[in-house]
């Protein structure tokens, strides 16, 4: 069944099984192999890896690795387009060391190389790239000892490019270069003025702050003829944005990209090579839409745009088709990845036990929330809301003034639930309502309280209100009659997701089951390896998760290829410089000086040491 929309959002590797759990779809030749994802979180708690945890799954990551090879390598092989693709992995994207080892191993088949925006990337991708054949593109600012190393690279015969985002980077290549007797691989960044839709389309446009103006590379052109370098420029370079959307932006982007890259040619700049960025979106959503989260098209017909884009705009002019390079990242690695956590409690808004009767001499706006209770039909819903909240904010008023009880107040709470959940279950039927009758459902739902910080796990839901596909990895065969928010547990009122994707729409309150005695209850949010893991923060000192990394093998059996246990108290407190030996060390001199005072005794003393130190090294997150 397609239950959360799983089989909208999934692409094929996620889905449920007869027994009602969520399985993991490893594609292996003509077939697949399926993995209950709830059977690794149970070998996983045997090794000691609670919740929250990461999971990722390495033959995932690999199978993106062959889909955009192979999709880029069909396209040019039915177009007849005249060279090859390379693809580069963006370290930012997911610097953790496991998954960009594995996207330099695996990749090394289809010489899928990297891409670095700083000195740490460069270090990264210097030392896990082992193919000659793949390249390495440095983006961002460089200063010399950047451009030294990207240097040096070449020289060992790494196929390393320096894109240059300002004029002010060139004059250091010139002269570190002309200085060390090594010649650069020079890339232009350009700036398009086509424009993307998306949220990232800040990077595409004439006010990006990323690239060189038409201007600026011209004068690129001039200096490096003055140097008699223009036989190192031989790529250009543009980023349109990240997760876009409309697949005709891409189109026009790469449209307005071959014109610069012909004009360079015509320049006399060796070129060779045409780099079009990231861009290639995820579909969060299942919905294949031009929304935000979703994308209107295909991995195919991505592929085969630029392919043809490119070869009908070059042919045009008679250029040589050049090595066509995209840095995809959200695509390549979010699929790999997924956070789950067990649920730590609910609170629930049902009313109270009502009162069977109310006395005569009861507080006279208690009768009238019974009789508005009682009154409640399909054809006076919004009538019988107003009533409600008029006649409870008034006993709310006058439990402030002294005037009402607290057993008053208790009952108008419980009647006005008791009406608004009677409005609620009539809703569906009604024909119009109101934006505040609409909004009920989401304000009675459930708050499932998930071990989980969003802040270090899911940033971008709280950043940019990303929606991730959410739901239950087990007890799927049971109806989930529950409506529910999830909550983490940093206490912070933006730590909460409240917007889902199901059913192709999007919807305030997430189906889930009660919460029962036979064990925990786990959700997975889907979908999150790009972005989430390093741009996560230590709010409320919550650290990084357990994590780990499974291999699937063709009997369905899984290997354990990495594991690492999350931050402990002490790491996060020696981040934010306390110094946890010393915090060891003062909890015991308070301790001492208890026993001296005659509060505490020796023994009681251990055991609070104990229990301190055992906290101060134990994960950050809820511990059963
Ligand atoms: N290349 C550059 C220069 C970027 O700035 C980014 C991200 O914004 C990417 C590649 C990766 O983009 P995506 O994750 O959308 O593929």
């Amino acid at each position: 069944a397609n239950l959360y929309g799983v089989r909208d959002w999934g692409a094929d590797y996620f889905d449920i099984n007869s027994a009602g759990e969520a399985i993991i779809r490893v594609p292996n030749g003509s077939g697949t192999i399926e993995v209950p994802i709830i059977e690794v979180v149970e070998a996983m708690r045997l090794r000691g890896l609670e919740m929250p945890a990461v999971l990722r799954v390495e033959n995932l990551l690999d199978h993106r690795i062959s889909a955009i090879n192979e999709a880029f390598a069909n396209a040019i092989a039915s177009a007849g387009y005249n060279n090859e693709y390379r693809g580069v992995f963006p370290i930012k994207v997911n610097q953790q060391c496991h998954v960009v080892e594995e996207i330099a191993d695996y990749g090394a088949r289809y010489h899928h190389g990297l891409e670095a925006g700083s000195k740490a990337e460069l270090i990264i991708a210097l030392t896990q790239l082992k193919d000659r054949h793949s390249l390495i593109i440095c983006n961002g600012y460089k200063d010399q000892e950047f451009i030294e190393l990207g240097l040096y690279a070449r020289k060992m015969g790494i196929n390393c490019f320096f894109v240059l985002e300002t004029l002010g980077e060139l004059d250091i290549i010139i002269e570190r270069s002309e200085a060390l007797g090594i010649e650069p691989a020079i890339g232009a960044r350009i700036r398009l003025s086509s424009m993307v839709e998306g949220h990232w389309n800040e990077d595409s446009g004439d006010r990006s702050i990323f690239g060189l103006s038409t201007d600026s590379l011209l004068c690129v052109v001039d200096k490096l003829r003055a140097h008699n370098m223009l036989h190192c420029m031989q790529m250009l370079h543009c980023h349109l944005g990240s997760q876009i959307p409309n697949i005709r932006n891409i189109r026009s982007g790469v449209l307005e990209a071959c014109r610069y890259y012909t004009g360079l040619v015509a320049e006399g700049a060796a070129m060779g090579y045409i780099d079009l960025g990231g861009g290639l979106a995820v579909d969060y959503e299942g919905r294949r839409t031009n929304e935000t989260h979703s994308m209107n098209y295909g991995l195919n017909e991505y592929c085969a745009n630029i392919i043809e884009t490119l070869q009908e705009s070059l042919d045009s002019e008679d250029v040589p088709h050049p090595v066509v390079i995209t840095e995809s990242g959200r695509a390549l690695v979010a699929y790999s990845s997924m956070l789950l956590f067990n649920i730590l409690d609910v609170r629930d808004h049902k009313p109270g036990k009502l009162p069977e009767t109310i006395p005569d001499e009861g507080h006279d706006l208690i009768h009238n929330l019974r009789a508005v209770l009682d009154a409640v039909e399909l054809k006076n819903l919004q009538e019988c809301y107003n009533d409600a909240l008029y006649y409870r904010d008034e006993v709310r008023e006058q439990f402030h003034r002294g005037q009402a009880s607290l057993r008053e107040r208790a009952t108008a709470e419980n009647l006005g639930l008791a009406i608004f959940e009677k409005i609620s279950a009539l809703l569906p039927a009604a024909k119009r309502v109101s934006a505040e009758l609409d909004d009920l459902p989401a304000l009675l739902a459930d708050i499932y309280y998930g071990n989980f910080s969003l802040f270090q796990s899911l940033p971008d839901i709280w950043a940019i209100d990303q929606i991730f596909p959410v739901m239950p990895i087990h007890r799927l065969n049971e109806e989930p009659t529950r409506q529910a928010v999830l909550a983490d547990i940093t206490c912070d009122c933006d730590g909460k997701i409240d917007h889902f994707c199901y059913e192709g729409d999007i919807h305030r309150t997430l189906p889930l089951h009660p919460l029962n005695d036979e064990g925990e209850y786990y959700l997975g949010v889907f979908l999150v390896g790009a972005y989430q893991e390093t741009l996560g923060d230590l709010h409320n000192l919550f650290g990084d998760t357990n994590v780990v990394s499974v291999h699937v093998n063709e009997d369905g059996s899984f290997d354990f290829r990495r594991e690492f246990h999350g931050d402990s108290i002490a790491d996060v407190l020696s981040y934010v410089e306390y110094e946890p030996k010393n915090m060891l060390e003062q909890f015991r001199r308070n301790a001492e000086q208890a026993v001296r005072d005659g509060r505490i005794s020796v023994a009681m003393r251990q055991e609070m040491l104990q229990a301190f130190r055992a906290s101060l090294y134990g994960y950050t997150f809820f511990e059963r």
